[in-house]
């Protein structure tokens, strides 16, 4: 019950993302929104990936497409690295982020990046994530601690 939240907030997952996940405590802000999403990732709930994403932009496959990825991909970090409105009191947001991935078959690949900058609406007083833009990779300083979440500086890691 106490093991840390996969969005790496910090928080206990109870606290944090799970009760989320589980409907009891809707998303807030387009950023606990964005944390929640990722947390699904982690946590294969699939349905809740479905529920989040706005209609419109639901791909018809959207669930097996999901399930297919988590199957695939262990999700290692992330990073929230900017926030445009999503509060309470708007309608609308953007968070952009850094997410770190590993496939989970050896020899399948190293450690990448999704760097993204993900749109958020409310509709009918939820939370839903519409699109998102990718971006170029992202470059922290090279004293700055590495994307991947390692703890190490980033000249040290992954530059
Ligand atoms: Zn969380
Ligand atoms: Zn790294």
């Amino acid at each position: 019950m106490t093991r840390p939240c996969p969005c790496c907030s910090g928080t206990p997952f109870a606290d944090c993302c799970q009760p989320r996940l589980t409907g009891k405590r809707p998303a807030e802000t387009a950023e606990a929104l964005m944390r929640s999403r990722y947390a699904a990732f982690c946590e294969g709930a699939v349905d809740y990936l479905i529920t989040t994403h706005h209609p419109a932009s639901r791909a018809p496959n959207e669930g097996a497409d999901a399930a297919r990825s988590i199957a695939a991909t262990d999700w290692v970090n992330l990073l929230i690295l900017d926030t445009q409105k999503g509060s309470p009191d708007d309608d609308d947001g953007s968070v952009t982020f850094v997410a770190a991935f590993r496939p989970k078959s050896p020899g399948m690949g190293e450690t990448g990046q999704m760097h993204e900058r993900s749109r958020f609406v409310r509709e009918a007083g939820a939370w839903v994530y519409v699109d998102g833009e990718q971006l170029a990779p992202y470059r922290p300083g090279r004293n700055d601690a590495c994307w991947c979440g390692s703890g190490k500086k980033a000249k040290r890691c992954h530059v």
